[in-house]
């Protein structure tokens, strides 16, 4: 196969090529005003992406792992807590559980939107935990107190989060959104009556800028964003050593400042997340109309009338996952699996004691899903011989089986 022919999964090199000037002034800013940590860049950027989320305040940090740690942290989240999340995720939405001393449980996600199933978060209170007359939650696995759940906003497409929200107010739990995936995304609110932004429902959030995210850096780079404060003024002292003022340390923190380079090379590809949020939902919609022409067994992602996904992944279902991955791998076409083995079967967490068959949602979506190449330089030629290939497979593998 021709290399030019070639359709990666992602293309990180044409943004940043199409935006070298502007990127290598951030750099000469920079290097001029020697401010390398923190400092007025920082700050610049933390107005604007708490602007963007349409959010009162923004805590930049080093990455998408601990600003989802000190968002735990400055809720109030503690030590031998219990914080339900889904296994349908990347590891880091755990690691933050565990990083905070707090323990991660599961509930199963909904089959056709791969996100927490408010069902299955209602059916973990009533039936795997206890109330006590003080209201306080249980978990009956191991006895410790519940406090907070964090939905994760996989692929860039928000959890139902209207039903989520009643439940932790019912439950007097915190909700902590995981955004990590969905910078941009947007949810319609019926219990606010409108659209809102991902990160700007629950009590705080955190975003990721791994260079390979909607919104990436040219490194490491994340964000907590909320509406108080007080919350935002913790994860800021969380982030510098445990202070507010230099040397005076009212708790013991992190380093988890975020680069003064970082932050301005994100406040310039900033002001492209709009466009390129709205290529991708284009190159989404182009998807479902070529795989539903062609009709090829490869079905595209459910899109709820309440959701404005960002398509941070382009997650389709298929049948011989490991055989079409190969025929497109052998035709030069680059693709992913998010995640091949749910987190509760992870050796990592063979402690928690879970079991194949407890979340059987996740383990066939885990099995059964492909990501296709997805960035906002794609084009339609591109999508065209995508979906051209995974039809021929496709057809092969038919005539195949009615031979045999
Ligand atoms: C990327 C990601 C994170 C962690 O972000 P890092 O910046 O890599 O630490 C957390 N949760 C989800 C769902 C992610 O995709």
């Amino acid at each position: 196969m021709n290399s030019n022919t070639n359709i990666p999964f992602l293309d990180l090199v044409a943004p940043h090529v199409e935006l070298e000037q502007e990127l290598t002034d951030v750099f000469k800013k920079a290097l001029c005003s020697a401010g390398f940590i923190g400092g007025p860049m920082v700050e610049e950027f933390e107005k604007a992406f708490a602007e963007f989320c349409e959010t009162k305040y923004c805590a930049a940090v080093s990455s998408g792992t601990d600003a989802l740690r000190f968002a735990l942290m400055a809720c109030g989240v503690k030590a031998r807590d219990v914080v339900v999340t889904v296994p349908n995720t990347f590891i880091a939405t755990t690691e933050a559980i565990s990083q905070a001393g707090a323990v991660p449980e599961f509930v199963d996600i909904d089959e056709r939107t791969y996100n927490m199933d408010p069902a299955k978060l209602r059916e973990y209170l009533e039936t795997h935990c206890s109330v006590d007359a003080s209201g306080k939650l249980t978990s009956l696995r191991n006895g410790l107190p519940v406090t907070a759940v964090i939905p994760v906003h996989l692929y860039g497409q928000t959890a139902d989060m209207d039903p989520i929200l009643e439940l932790a107010e019912q439950y007097g739990l915190v909700v902590i959104e995981d955004a990590c995936q969905a910078h941009g995304a947007e949810y319609y609110s019926q219990r606010y009556g409108r659209w809102m932004k991902a990160g700007s429902i629950g009590k705080a959030a955190a975003f990721s800028f791994y260079p390979g995210k909607n919104l990436g850096a040219c490194g490491e780079a994340g964000a907590t964003i909320t509406n108080d404060p007080v919350l935002a003024a913790k994860v800021k002292m969380l982030r510098d050593h445990g202070q507010a003022k230099k040397y005076y340390h009212d708790v013991e923190g992190y380093n988890g400042r975020l680069d003064a380079i970082q932050a301005g090379i994100l406040h310039t590809k900033l002001g492209h997340l709009a466009k390129w949020n709205f290529q991708r939902r284009d190159h989404s919609a182009e998807y479902r109309r070529l795989l539903k022409t062609a009709n090829c067994g490869v079905f595209p992602p459910y899109e709820p009338s309440w959701s404005k996904p960002v398509y941070h992944l382009y997650v389709v279902r298929v049948e011989n996952r490991e055989a079409l991955m190969d025929h497109l791998r052998s035709v030069g076409i680059g693709t992913g699996i998010h995640y091949p083995i749910p987190l509760h079967l992870q050796k990592a967490y063979a402690s928690l004691s879970y079991q194949a068959g407890d979340f059987p949602v996740a383990e066939r979506v885990a099995s059964g899903t492909l990501s296709l190449p997805m960035f906002p330089q794609l084009t339609p030629e591109q999508q065209a011989r995508v979906v051209q290939e995974v039809y021929s497979f496709n057809r092969a593998t038919v005539s195949a089986e009615q031979v045999a």
